[in-house]
């Protein structure tokens, strides 16, 4: 099966979740897909869901109110060329590269991943490809200059540079690091809290659809582009949708800047159901109402067209 022009809502995340009883929904499993195309491995905030030190958040996922959610995360995968890469490193990285593995197997567990900032839910899973996990030999990780410096030279991501488990490849902003012919990705600086590294989205670019991703960004207006001229530029846009709006979590929100829900789709309301189908949200604090399916306002956004990301959902490129 083909997967350009298609996008594929497939649910399998049945590993690793015995917290998480979710019923069998719709697979895939049966076949693998033709193509290059981008799988949903995670969609939380970097604390995860259910989150640390929450009861009632434990008890509703063992009933089976809530689920599961990894932290945010895409897998590339070109059947192709029987390459897959990884955006972000994150917590639950085991996890997300054993279904990208069930996905398409193939003699390497990754062929590359790209960072986009050093906080804990987006880089912290490079660990495991250290000695005392994988043992991995020369496995290409994409970085950007002050993540690179960063990375060399603080334990214990120095250990995974000196031992060579991983490879850095330099990148800079707005230059295309060319994975093949059919594919070329693009690293972009957005403003984020930046302790230890710039932070970067991509635009992933295949040979018939293009996605924009930028799982953390401050607020839309610090940034020095228009996101609805951006989004309007591609086929999909994986955007920041960390909180949902103005006083979800009790501390002063302004230490912890993102792009309210309700702000970027202010920002989009005069837009055509098509723009708005285009916007994806994903990367979402265990605080957000729009985790729950069932929530009215995440309905009614997605009547407008907006999607939410799903784990295990494949996008054609
Ligand atoms: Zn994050
Ligand atoms: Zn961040």
């Amino acid at each position: 099966m083909n997967l350009r022009f298609l996008i594929i809502p497939v649910f399998v995340f049945i590993f690793g979740c015995s917290q998480s009883p979710t019923p069998p929904q719709e697979t895939e499993t049966s076949q693998i897909p033709d193509g290059i195309y981008l799988k949903v491995l995670g969609i939380a905030q970097d604390g995860g869901m259910p989150h640390i030190n929450n009861p009632q958040e434990f008890e509703a996922v063992r009933e089976g109110k809530r689920q599961r959610e990894f932290v945010v995360s895409l897998g590339l995968i070109d059947t192709e060329s029987q390459k897959k890469y990884l955006f972000e490193a994150t917590p639950d990285l085991p996890e997300q590269l054993y279904f990208l593995d069930q996905e398409m197997p193939s003699s390497t567990i990754i062929d590359g991943v790209f960072l986009t900032h050093a906080h804990m839910g987006h880089y912290t899973g490079l660990l495991h490809f250290g000695r005392e996990a994988m043992g991995a030999k020369h496995i290409p990780v994409y970085a950007m200059p002050t993540m690179e410096t960063y990375l060399k030279t603080n334990g214990p991501w120095s250990q995974l540079v000196d031992l060579q488990n991983i490879q850095l490849r330099a990148m800079q902003a707005d230059r295309v690091v060319t994975l093949s012919r059919k594919l070329k990705i693009t690293p972009f600086l957005v403003p984020h809290r930046d302790e230890f590294s710039e932070t970067v989205g991509y635009r992933i670019e295949g040979p018939e659809k293009t996605a924009l991703f930028i799982p953390d960004i401050d607020k839309w207006t610090t940034w020095e582009k228009s996101i609805l001229e951006e989004v309007k530029k591609v086929d999909y846009a994986f955007v920041d949708a960390t909180f949902f709006s103005e006083g979800e979590i009790p501390r002063p929100m302004s230490e912890v800047p993102h792009p309210f829900i309700d702000e970027t789709t202010a920002l989009f309301k005069n837009e055509s159901s098509t723009i708005k189908s285009k916007v994806i949200f994903i990367h979402f604090n265990h605080s957000n109402p729009a985790l729950d399916k069932q929530n009215p306002k995440r309905i009614a956004l997605e009547k407008e067209g907006y999607r939410f990301a799903k784990q295990g959902e494949m996008y054609g490129l």
